[in-house]
């Protein structure tokens, strides 16, 4: 089933063109062959090499394709081979691209290396952009980001506990790290570490620094990839044991590490979540066609049942609801207004939805719902991650209360217009 996108009327022709576009290749490149693509890795039997080959092979030609339409790398400046959207834009992309998993990577967006593209771009220095970002971004490269660690709370990023020390020209690492996406195929990572001494007078959020560490220095020593829903994967636990490297591999000064790593999050929740909307749009189509189709007891279809109906209302709701509350966050974003409170929303909302929505979907599928026909039980299990990842739902909400909190004792109540 194809995805159904026309022009937005209040959006303009550069965005609608976009999603067009975007539209297409996601009709008539990806979803046809979407199984050939992606499909052998849920086969249980080993993959053929053949298959593997076919499917290198189809994603080679679909990124040609998505070059060709000037739809590559849609998060970074055309300096660096990318589309230059800005932020709204991007937004408005992603809930198309998201129709089908994976896709976003074959225009070029792959996380966890979109996001160090980003860092790299704001805080590299010249030299960093020649010998990590462009390599990066032409795919020569892979890259990981390590921050989480495995004895400290990974929801609050003061308690890391990884430090860098400065040996004359050199930053030497301790520490354990865990979840490091992309780490098996990583040739480096950006680490983030503790620079100063916890006792220092300074502003806590000042003694965090992000550091490039490739992969094959001495003293990286990757454990394992910790398997993720029962399966293996490629989220590693990294052990850095005197790692040593150059003082000038340091992202930005001494200290920014927090704020980069605060740019990092703020704007790839709402990316996350337009990719949620894209992926319940999915779940909907796939959804309603089968309560279309399915004859059941009494040879009624499925969309006779009211039980069925009340699923079709009920997602269209929880989409809606999240589509607009993104689109909300994202104008704000985008005008400069403070968008704080709307961020850790929609990252606690839009999850949520996406559960519910892949959950009701499934349950009208029955066992095909859980098998590995649909994208529905990966959808399943990354909506459920997305609840943890990138800030925990409880850390969000008390980030709610508090700004809302803040205004009416200054006074002030909540004006929702704005
Ligand atoms: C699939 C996946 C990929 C990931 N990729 C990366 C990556 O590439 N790089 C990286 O560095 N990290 C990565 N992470 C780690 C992720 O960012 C952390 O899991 C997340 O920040 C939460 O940290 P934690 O797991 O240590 O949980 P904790 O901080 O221990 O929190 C656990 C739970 O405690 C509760 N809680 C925490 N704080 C509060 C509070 N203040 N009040 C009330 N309740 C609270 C919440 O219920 C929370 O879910 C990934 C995680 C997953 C699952």
């Amino acid at each position: 089933m194809a995805m159904n996108v026309s022009p937005v009327p209040h959006l303009d022709d550069e965005v609608n063109e976009i999603r067009l576009a975007t539209a297409e290749i996601i009709n008539e490149e990806i979803l046809p062959v979407e199984e050939k693509l992606w499909g052998y890795s849920f086969d249980g039997s080993r993959a053929s090499r053949e298959s593997i080959a076919e499917a290198n092979d189809l994603r080679r030609q679909i990124r040609d394709k998505v070059k060709q339409r000037n739809l590559w790398a849609p998060h970074l400046p055309p300096e660096f081979g990318g589309m230059g959207l800005s932020f709204l834009q991007h937004a408005y992309m992603n809930e198309v691209l998201a129709y089908s998993p994976g896709a976003a990577s074959l225009f070029g967006v792959v996380a966890p290396n979109s996001g160090n593209q980003k860092i790299l771009v704001k805080y590299g220095s010249p030299d960093q952009h020649r010998k990590w970002l462009i390599p990066l971004t032409e795919g020569r490269m892979q890259s990981g980001f390590s921050m989480t660690e495995p004895h400290n709370a990974g929801s609050d990023p003061r308690s890391i506990q990884t430090r860098a020390e400065l040996d004359g020209d050199e930053w030497v690492i301790n520490g354990h790290k865990w979840f490091t996406s992309n780490g098996h195929a990583a040739d480096f990572f950006i680490v983030m570490c503790r620079t100063s001494d916890p006792d220092d007078p300074g502003g806590v959020n000042d003694r965090m620094t992000q550091i490039i560490v490739p992969k094959d220095t001495p003293g990286v020593n990757v454990i394992r990839g910790v398997p993720v829903w029962g399966k293996a994967s490629s989220h590693c636990e990294i052990k850095y044991e005197n790692v040593r490297v150059p003082k000038e591999n340091q992202l930005g000064r001494t200290g920014s590490g927090h704020q980069a790593a605060q740019d990092r999050l703020g704007a790839g929740r709402i990316y996350h979540c337009m990719n949620s909307v894209g992926s319940m749009w999915r779940t909907f189509d796939l959804m309603v066609e089968r309560i279309t189709t399915r004859v059941v007891h009494g040879g009624e279809k499925l969309e006779e049942k009211q039980f069925m109906q009340g699923f079709i209302a009920d997602s269209y709701m929880d989409i809606q609801a999240s589509r607009l509350m993104v689109v909300d966050c994202a104008n704000k974003m985008e005008s400069g207004a403070d968008s704080r409170t709307d961020i850790s929303a929609i990252k606690i909302f839009v999850p949520a939805a996406y559960h519910r929505v892949v959950d009701r979907a499934i349950q009208v599928f029955g066992a095909k719902g859980v098998s590995g026909d649909l994208p529905l039980a990966g959808f399943y299990t990354g909506a459920r991650t997305l609840r943890i990842a990138d800030g925990p739902d409880e850390v969000h909400k008390i980030l709610i209360a508090k700004n809302i909190l803040r205004r009416y004792h200054a006074g002030e109540t909540w004006d929702f217009g704005n």
